[in-house]
């Protein structure tokens, strides 16, 4: 048979399977409390279960599937890994370390259906959306290969977060629940090129969750060559949504504009995007 992933789930979710083998339902905080907060990887070590459940839960359930296949660590320390899910489809995530504390940059898809013209990754096409599952353990893994805290989460890895929008939002839940990651809402960042509908709907489920919008360019002509969704979302759609989303939430947003040389970094570039902004 093959085994379901516990990574991932919350303790509603683990509910029926205890009842139905007659346990208590605090067991499955206890489960999750040793999956995200102590960080262990096998049954065994869940001391405070009884062995006849422990045995039960690892016939049924593998704690991760995902596997760690190379690591790069960089000048600055930050370590970029490369992970094989189980369907042989490859994901990146980047880890950054300071002191105790881990910021971790996460994928949300394989590849990217945006294919903005400057990333390696839009470039290369479009295989599938990530679970939720195989989301909250890229960030688990990130976890226990540092053996260290993850403090902030930023979705700005492989793929367009928005466009996965059910599947981030439920790994959103995970990390932010008490018995999950408990990572606080304003310490996580979903970093878009700008999804109108799903900024919004950002807005209404997660408040407090911090936005960064890719910008790039500050007029449509130059902004669709570098990001060829923007000639279904313009610049004036994208701006009047993120007024919306300032109205919903009172947070401020994050505006990113990388400089490509001759490209976009010319000085009537500033000007423009100053205005723009104010
Ligand atoms: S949306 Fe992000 S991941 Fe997708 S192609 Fe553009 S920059 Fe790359």
């Amino acid at each position: 048979m093959e085994k379901s992933n516990i990574i991932g789930l919350l303790p509603n979710d683990l509910i029926s399977f205890l009842e139905a083998k007659g346990e208590p339902s605090y067991r499955s905080k206890q489960i999750a409390q040793w999956l995200y907060q102590k960080k262990v990887t096998t049954w065994d070590e869940m001391k405070n279960l009884p062995l006849g459940l422990r045995q039960e839960l690892s016939q049924g359930y593998d704690i991760g599937q995902i596997k760690v296949e190379t690591e790069r660590i960089s000048t600055d320390q930050s370590k970029k890994y490369l992970l094989r899910l189980i369907d042989g489809n490859g994901i990146e995530i980047v880890v950054i370390t300071h002191r105790k504390r881990l910021t971790i940059c996460l994928s949300t898809q394989v590849g990217c259906p945006v294919g903005c013209s400057f990333c390696a990754t839009g470039q290369s096409g479009f295989s599938r959306n990530l679970t939720y599952q195989e989301i909250v353990e890229s960030a688990w893994k990130a976890q226990i290969e540092s053996n260290r805290d993850i403090k902030n989460i930023v979705f700005m890895g492989m793929g367009e977060p928005l466009l996965n929008y059910e599947q981030l939002s439920k790994a959103i839940q995970v990390f932010n629940h008490p018995n999950g990651f408990n990572i606080g809402s304003r310490h996580m960042t979903v970093s878009t090129i700008g999804i109108p509908d799903k900024i919004i709907k950002l807005a209404q489920d997660w408040p407090q969750v911090n936005l960064a919008v890719s910008l790039h360019a500050s007029k449509n002509e130059l902004r669709k060559q570098l990001i060829p969704i923007n000639d279904v979302y313009p610049i004036s759609q994208l701006m009047k949504t993120i007024e919306q989303y300032i109205a919903l939430t009172h947070r401020r947003v994050t505006i990113e504009y990388s400089l490509w040389t001759d490209i976009n970094d010319q000085r009537e570039y500033a000007f423009q995007l100053a205005s723009l902004l104010r």
